[in-house]
C-alpha cells in the first residue's frame, strides 16, 4: 500500500503482545524501505499479564527488554517512535527518559490521559488523540487535554478500532479523524481550522526530522 499510494507510509515494530518475535534483523529488512518513518508501535502493556506471578515477572522483563532494543533502534536508524502505553505509565515513562527517546522522540498512540505522561512532552514526544476522546465516558482525557502543550497535539486513527462517536462499534477509518479534530476544537475552545492545521503540521514535523520523503 505504501508503495502503491503515495500519501500512505508505514512503520516497523514489535508490539508488547508479539514480543516473542523480536528480531532485529526484520526491522533491519522493512527500515530501509523509503517510506518506512517510524518504529512502532512498541511500548508496554500490562492490561493482559500472566496471572502467575513468576510468569508476570518475566512477561515484564521481556516487554521491558524488547521496547528498550527498540528504542535503541530507532535512535540508530535515526526514526522517532509509536508507543503503544496501557496501564503501564510509569515504566514507560522512566525507560523513554532514561533510554534517551528524546532523540528521536515520537508519538505516544492513543493517549491514555495518564498525567504521568505529560512529562514527555519535554522529550520530543506528541500526544496521539483518538475517538476515546468523543466517547461519553471520556471525562478524564477531556480534563487533561487542556494540559497537553498544543504543540504537541496530535490526532489518529487506531483504525479499525475506537471509532468516533457516532460512529462508535463500526470499522474506523481515516475520514472519522475530523470527528476528533471536532471535539478537540470544543474542548479547546479553538477553530477548528486552527486545530487541523496545528495537529497536521505538529504531524509533520515530528515524521520530518529525519526523512527526506515527507
Ligand atoms: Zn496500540
Amino acid at each position: 500500500m505504501a508503495e502503491k499510494y503515495e500519501e500512505v507510509f508505514f512503520a516497523v515494530g514489535i508490539h508488547p503482545y508479539d514480543i516473542e518475535k523480536y528480531d532485529e534483523k526484520i526491522m533491519n529488512k522493512y527500515i530501509t524501505h523509503p517510506k518506512c518513518i517510524a518504529v512502532g508501535e512498541c511500548g508496554l502493556d500490562y492490561f493482559r499479564l500472566p496471572a502467575d506471578e513468576e510468569e508476570k515477572k518475566q512477561n515484564i522483563a521481556k516487554q521491558k527488554e524488547v521496547f528498550i532494543a527498540q528504542i535503541e533502534f530507532a535512535k540508530k536508524v535515526k526514526k522517532p517512535l509509536i508507543v503503544h502505553i496501557r496501564e503501564a505509565s510509569n515504566d514507560s515513562r522512566q525507560i523513554l527518559i532514561d533510554y534517551n527517546a528524546k532523540e528521536v522522540g515520537g508519538v505516544l498512540h492513543c493517549f491514555n490521559a495518564s498525567e504521568h505522561l505529560l512529562p514527555l512532552a519535554e522529550h520530543n514526544f506528541y500526544f496521539g488523540i483518538g475517538g476515546v476522546l468523543t466517547f461519553k465516558n471520556a471525562k478524564k482525557l477531556v480534563e487533561v487535554l487542556p494540559k497537553i502543550p498544543k504543540e504537541k497535539l496530535l490526532i489518529e486513527t487506531d483504525g479499525p478500532y475506537l471509532t468516533p462517536h457516532p460512529f462508535r462499534g463500526k470499522r474506523n477509518e481515516p475520514l472519522y479523524t475530523i470527528y476528533v479534530a471536532d471535539k478537540i476544537s470544543e474542548v479547546l475552545e479553538t477553530p477548528k481550522e486552527e486545530i487541523e492545521k496545528l495537529t497536521t503540521n505538529n504531524a509533520i514535523r515530528l515524521f520530518k526530522q529525519f526523512s527526506t520523503i515527507i
